[in-house]
């Protein structure tokens, strides 16, 4: 089946299929059945979901015959540290293009965490002052590159298109093989929706690969009301990628929140703290501040107000982030 994705171009940054197993000391604190997808554990650049993406990025990139990569993001973006540390690792110059987007001004966050990295790392790193648009300036940057003889490749926020949504749809085949190897049907699976990518690429796979679960996605940056067209958008584009696929996708499909979103993007609540807090307690996982944390935390509350059944599987894709826990250390 996996033979559905050999036809893409492909840059091997994840060499392993990423740990897959039950959380049992939370499961049995929560009396639930709770599993964990680990695409947070180091292989590059400290590991993360974007890693899976820049697989099908860089790889679409290499075969274009490009060799500079311009991306963009918040301050404390995770998908812009991730995609210097894979360019360095495949000899690509990158241009990470970072805008004042998230209200918050403190010394850990304009320069600690992914931004430290981001330094060691040694690629170009535009900070825009606020109010500058960061699509225009990659844009501009971009003509002035090709102007001076190079052949630059602009990845979208988050990389979040069609062949980004690929490292996801290559991520629900590892859960369909994981789910024979651990003799378990997932019922539900649970992830972050930030720029849309993960979860659309996870719900292609899902309807590619023929998995029982439901996608459940907790918006972290855009409302429902926003993020549930441009997913949609984007699965179909990535289903249509397949051609002789017969998968079909309803707005019935898409399965979103954005009451665990908090004010803003970036801005961290209580119940993400808590939820930091308990995973680290009893599992030693670091959940971050900006993501995963207030998708954990909407996957408890689902647990304690009956949303989710005690007896279903439950898995959690844990999509990395925790280099920002620098940026924040004023929240603990
Ligand atoms: C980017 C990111 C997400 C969200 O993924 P999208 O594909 O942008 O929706 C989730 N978790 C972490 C840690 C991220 O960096």
């Amino acid at each position: 089946m996996q033979t559905l994705l050999d036809g893409f171009p492909h840059l091997t940054l994840i060499p392993h299929p990423t740990l897959c197993y039950k959380l049992e000391k939370l499961s049995s604190h929560l009396g639930a059945n709770i599993y964990i997808k680990r695409d947070d554990t180091d292989f590059l650049g400290g590991g993360g979901n974007k890693l899976r993406k820049l697989e099908f990025l860089l790889g679409d990139a290499i075969n274009k015959k490009c060799d500079r990569i311009i991306t963009l993001g918040a301050l404390q973006s995770n998908h812009a540290r991730l995609t210097a540390a894979a360019c360095n690792y495949a000899n690509l110059q990158c241009d990470l293009v970072l805008g004042k987007t998230v209200n918050r001004t403190d010394n850990d966050y304009i320069s600690n965490g992914n931004l430290l990295l981001d330094k060691i790392l040694a690629i170009n790193v535009h900070k825009l002052e606020q109010g500058i648009d960061v699509i225009k300036y990659a844009d501009d940057l971009s003509t002035k590159l090709i102007q001076s003889g190079s052949k630059p490749y602009i990845i979208p926020f988050g990389g979040s298109n069609p062949i980004g949504a690929l490292g996801y749809v290559k991520c629900a085949f590892e859960i369909k093989q994981q789910e024979q190897q651990l003799d378990v049907t997932f019922d539900k699976i649970i992830l972050v929706n930030g720029s849309s990518g993960t979860h659309a690429g996870i719900i292609s796979g899902v309807k590619l690969f023929s998995l029982n679960a439901e996608v459940h996605g907790y918006n972290v940056v855009r409302t429902n009301e926003k993020s549930f067209g441009l997913t949609f958008q984007h699965a179909l584009s990535a289903i249509s990628l397949f051609k002789n696929s017969q998968a079909a996708l309803t707005h019935h499909d898409i399965i979103m929140y954005d009451n665990f979103l908090g004010t803003a993007y970036g801005q961290p609540t209580d119940e993400a703290v808590a939820a930091i807090k308990l995973l680290a307690k009893f599992e030693g996982i670091f959940l971050d501040p900006v993501y995963t944390a207030k998708a954990f935390a909407g996957l408890i509350n689902g647990l304690e107000t009956g949303k989710y059944d005690k007896k279903e599987n439950i898995l959690f894709i844990m999509t990395g982030g925790s280099p920002a826990l620098y940026a924040y250390k004023s929240i603990f």
